[in-house]
């Protein structure tokens, strides 16, 4: 039997279609994602009609498209019939029932070259490995050689074929008819008759050679569906900071690409991207699989990072418990994520509310919208109880039952201020701060006696009021542990760090009005994997304080 049908995902799909409880759309379009999980409304367009459903959750594997191999000029595709990319090569491959017939004249392929690498891991075409065409090559290599007088020839930087694919590379080493070079391919030419040349240097012959082949394929990546939006989305954040006539030009200029789910979420129409990470959509691989800035909706698949079907049938079952877990929570009222089970969320007395927007605007979870006087409208489901709004309000009318700010500002007053010796308070992201502290401990690390830690959800919900509370009590300085800046996900919440920082900018002015030195407050990035670090810096700054002496309003 061909080589070629050796999957069984013919069965898989009749299966999905004929499950009562699945429900399948094809040549749909997602027209409108609205509300909060558990009560998504979702309109779907297909085949001329529309509907609008309540969704619980969602998965995004919307997967990827292939690079188009006519951006690099030195592979020939687009130039030569017979240069085809990975993709053509299986369809070539299906249609010919096991044989190869090349596309400029139907002759069947015997000599067939594989370029790796066609713009992976080029700073001007994919900077990234796209994991799955090392092994896609290796499979098709076997296609080629279904008939024993055909050669296959793979041309690679590196094979990349980890854990148990290594076999599935020794066995294509241990073929006659497969040849393996290490290669830079420089260029491919014509030779006569339809056939080409592969021009390659660095090889592991140690010479430039210069192959024959009557088909060149082309292993071509990964390019996330999300890539063409974000990079929209960030042309135009870029054109917006330079001012209202460079956004209208960037807007009339360029082409809106169609958004896969149409949020209707302030932040925009779709998943955020993250910085550095090629246009994939946006889940936290660090901490949280999975999950995007969007509560409820959950990333899976090579949309997500590059990877092969077998790592995408996982991912697919991992983002499935994640969308399931999400619709348990929110049946029982609690949080989902990442503070599972809490039973509270903010509640805002908004008889008191100035409609400033601040806490719309910084909540990192779209959570907040504001009704047309502009006082903000919680959608619960969304939030993740971060206490960001909480620090964002001025009025200081965001609470939550077991977090606020007036229950923070009792733990500055119950610490004792010693009459003739030190007091430092440090407000501490639980997360990772904390956890550093944790780990600090159980390895013996000295910290100096006079702090004091009170931890915090996230320093996005940091008050100035607290700050202002403690140096008027006497304590001698306060200390800030949030996690790294930027967005490259050391915070559970996205940037509250950042966002405590920013709101810092005020803090001068308060010690300005108590006559206090300006090093008495500061505020210190902090990873989980800082343990070893975290007392050193810690020790450093009560050093300073004690150097600067103690604080005059103590006593009083
Ligand atoms: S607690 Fe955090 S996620 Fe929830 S509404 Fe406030 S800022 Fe948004
Ligand atoms: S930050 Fe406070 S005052 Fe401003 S809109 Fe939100 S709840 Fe109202």
């Amino acid at each position: 039997e061909p080589l070629i049908i050796d999957t069984d995902i013919d069965k898989m799909i009749k299966q999905v279609e004929s499950n009562a409880n699945i429900k399948v759309y094809k040549s749909a379009k997602v027209e409108k994602t609205d509300g909060q999980p558990g009560l998504y409304d979702v309109t779907i367009s297909s085949n001329g009609a529309s509907e609008t459903m309540k969704i619980g959750s969602i998965v995004m594997a919307t997967g990827w498209k292939p690079y188009d191999a006519s951006k690099i000029d030195h592979l020939g595709y687009g130039k030569f019939k017979n240069v085809v990319t990975n993709i053509e090569f299986e369809e070539l491959a299906k249609k010919g029932n096991g044989k190869i017939h090349r596309p400029s004249d139907g002759k069947e392929a015997k000599k067939v070259a594989f370029i790796q690498c066609a713009g992976q891991r080029d700073p001007n075409h994919l900077p990234y490995c796209s994991s799955m065409c090392c092994v896609t090559s290796l499979k098709q290599a076997g296609y080629v050689r279904q008939n024993p007088d055909a050669v296959a020839m793979i041309f690679y930087i590196d094979i990349r074929t980890p854990g148990r694919l290594e076999l599935y590379y020794k066995e294509a080493q241990n073929n006659p008819g497969i040849m393996l070079t290490k290669a830079d391919v420089k260029a491919i030419s014509d030779a006569g008759n339809g056939n080409l040349y592969v021009e390659a240097e660095n090889t592991l012959l140690g010479e430039k050679i210069k192959a024959e082949a009557d088909l060149i394929v082309l292993a071509v990546g990964i390019v996330p569906t999300t890539r063409e939006t974000q990079e929209y989305q960030d042309g135009l954040t870029l054109a917006a900071s330079k001012g209202d006539e460079s956004k209208k030009a960037y807007l009339e200029s360029t082409p809106k690409p169609e958004s896969i789910l149409n949020l209707n979420y302030r932040q925009g129409p779709d998943i955020p991207s993250l910085e550095g990470a090629y246009g994939f959509a946006d889940s936290n691989f660090i901490c949280f699989q999975y999950e995007t800035r969007r509560t409820g909706i959950y990333a899976a698949g090579s949309v997500r990072q590059p990877m092969n079907m077998m790592e995408a049938q996982q991912d697919a079952a991992g983002a499935s418990f994640k969308a399931i877990q999400c619709m348990d929570h929110i049946a029982k009222g609690v949080a989902v994520h990442p503070r599972a089970w809490d039973e509270t969320f903010p509640d805002p007395l908004l008889i008191r509310c100035t409609a400033c927007k601040r806490c719309t605007e910084e909540c990192p979870f779209g959570a907040i919208d504001e009704d047309e006087k502009g006082i903000p409208f919680y959608k619960v489901n969304r939030c993740r109880r971060c206490g960001t709004c909480m620090g964002a309000c001025p009025e200081r009318i965001v609470a939550f039952k077991d977090y606020s700010v007036d229950i923070i500002g009792s733990m500055v007053k119950a610490i004792d201020v010693p009459e003739d010796g030190f007091r430092i308070v440090a407000f501490t992201c639980e997360n990772d701060a904390y956890p550093a502290l944790d780990t600090a401990g159980i390895n013996r690390k000295n910290i100096d006696p006079s702090v004091r830690f009170i931890p915090l959800r996230c320093l996005g919900g940091m008050n100035l009021v607290w700050v202002a509370d403690a140096l008027s009590r006497g304590i001698d300085g306060v200390l800030l542990l949030g996690c790294k800046f930027g967005e490259n996900y050391q915070c559970h919440f996205v940037k509250g760090s950042e966002l405590a920082n920013d709101r810092f900018g005020k803090v001068g002015e308060t010690l300005n009005r108590l006559q206090l030195e300006a090093e008495r407050v500061k505020i210190l990035q902090v990873s989980i994997s800082d343990y070893d670090k975290l007392p050193g810096m810690i020790n450093e700054f009560a050093e300073k304080i004690k150097e600067i002496g103690a604080n005059p309003f103590k006593g009083f």
